[in-house]
């Protein structure tokens, strides 16, 4: 038998499909030959370190999928904790806004108005006083002059 019929023979045991009498073909040939021995070693050294990234792999991934679990799970439970305000109560606050706005700003033209009635009446009894204060200049100039007579 020859080496490379033994380096098949390897890989065929590692991966578990190679029958009972080869193996014993195969042992026997890497008792007598120091390269297959090397061969062997190094392909199963190589088969060990492929299992356990396997296995650090699944690790990885168990956590990866366990850690997206809590993480997902703590979103919901914060979410249920600083639960965003409903749309309506925006809306609802937002109208709230509003409403006070007009209302302040009909008082602001409301006063506005009586300010500018207010200024109205003013000039127009002002007017009025003073057409009354002409009235009274003309009627005490229309009085005959009066005599203070001395004693
Ligand atoms: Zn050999």
């Amino acid at each position: 038998m020859n080496c490379e019929n033994i380096a098949v023979m390897i890989s065929a045991y590692i991966d578990g499909e190679l029958p009972k009498i080869e193996e014993g073909y195969l042992f026997t040939h890497l008792g007598s030959c120091s390269e297959c021995r090397e061969e062997f070693k190094a392909q199963t050294s190589i088969q060990h370190e492929v299992k356990i990234n396997q296995k650090e792999v699944s690790l990885n991934f168990e956590k990866k999928v366990f850690n997206s679990i809590m993480k997902s799970k703590k979103t919901t439970l914060r979410g249920w904790i600083t639960r965003p305000t409903p749309a309506y109560v925006n809306y609802a606050l937002g109208a709230l806004i509003i409403l006070i706005l007009v209302i302040s700003w009909l008082q602001v033209s409301s006063l506005r108005q009586d300010l500018n009635l207010f200024q109205k009446r003013y000039e127009a009894s002002l007017m009025q006083m003073n057409y009354q204060a002409s009235q009274m200049y003309q009627m005490m100039n229309s009085i005959p002059a009066v005599e203070i007579k001395q004693y």
